[in-house]
């Protein structure tokens, strides 16, 4: 939707007081106020008419006396006001050439007061532009507020993530810490059962040889004196009857 262009207040501002139209070649008096070069001197001319000797007037708008050597084209003016009747062209009916000032919402389009009573625009909901506007300011404003809101709720929540990804990883490291020292402390445990498992058994094997070659030797003596006892029978054996019965 086109907003207003030329604002209301600017429109006021290069209003003629006297005329209520756009000022038509204004010229300022002293206390400042403007008007239509052709309504300021219709003006004097009405008072002179009664009262002919009359040098001091009066402004119509603030009341502050002038003289009319006081009249200045207000060039200024003219200029910004040539302006603002270019840009108004493009805000009138192309239809009428009247001010585009109402909004219809059934057509979602700008028109004029005369379209408004056209039979096009017959039982149409319609609202001045201004309010209009007012309108979807507010509704913008709305939606700005819910936003902002929204935003403020996503940093909350950005912020609490951010809180927890810190209080996982504090936790997750004193964790892995446990677990490393808890390992170390089992390997340290571990290695120690199993250097004493082997020097048990090593004490064991010591032992155990020492007993099986003991036994060795005195088998091995043993097997000494029965050869030897069989060699002595041997010889009896072999010798003369005389001598075996001896
Ligand atoms: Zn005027
Ligand atoms: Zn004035
Ligand atoms: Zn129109
Ligand atoms: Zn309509």
């Amino acid at each position: 939707m086109a907003s207003p262009i030329v604002s209301k207040k600017m429109r006021e501002e290069a209003t003629c007081a006297i005329c209520l139209l756009l000022m038509a070649e204004p010229v300022s008096i002293s206390c400042g106020h403007s008007y239509c070069r052709q309504c300021i001197t219709g003006f004097l001319e009405n008072i002179r008419q009664e009262i002919p000797s009359q040098t001091l007037f009066y402004c119509p708008h603030c009341r502050a006396p002038f003289q009319v050597t006081s009249l200045r084209p207000n060039k200024q003016l003219g200029s910004l006001i040539e302006v603002i009747k270019e840009m108004s062209q493009d805000m009138s009916c192309e239809e009428h050439g009247e001010f585009l000032h109402i909004f219809c919402e059934d057509e979602g389009q700008l028109i004029c007061w005369r379209c408004e009573r056209s039979p096009q625009h017959q039982g149409h909901n319609t609202a001045v532009i201004e309010d209009v506007c007012q309108g979807y300011q507010e509704m913008l404003q709305n939606a700005v507020t819910n936003l902002r809101e929204l935003e403020e709720e996503c940093t909350k929540l950005k912020l609490f993530t951010r809180k927890q990804i810190s209080e996982w990883n504090e936790k997750t490291e004193s964790q892995k810490q446990k677990i490393q020292s808890d390992f170390k402390n089992l390997q340290r445990f571990l290695h120690e059962e199993e250097k004493s498992y082997l020097w048990k058994l090593e004490k064991e094997k010591e032992q155990t040889l020492q007993r099986l070659i003991g036994n060795e030797a005195t088998l091995e003596q043993k097997s000494q004196e029965l050869r030897r006892h069989i060699l002595e029978l041997e010889e009896r054996c072999q010798s003369s009857a005389q001598k075996l019965l001896q």
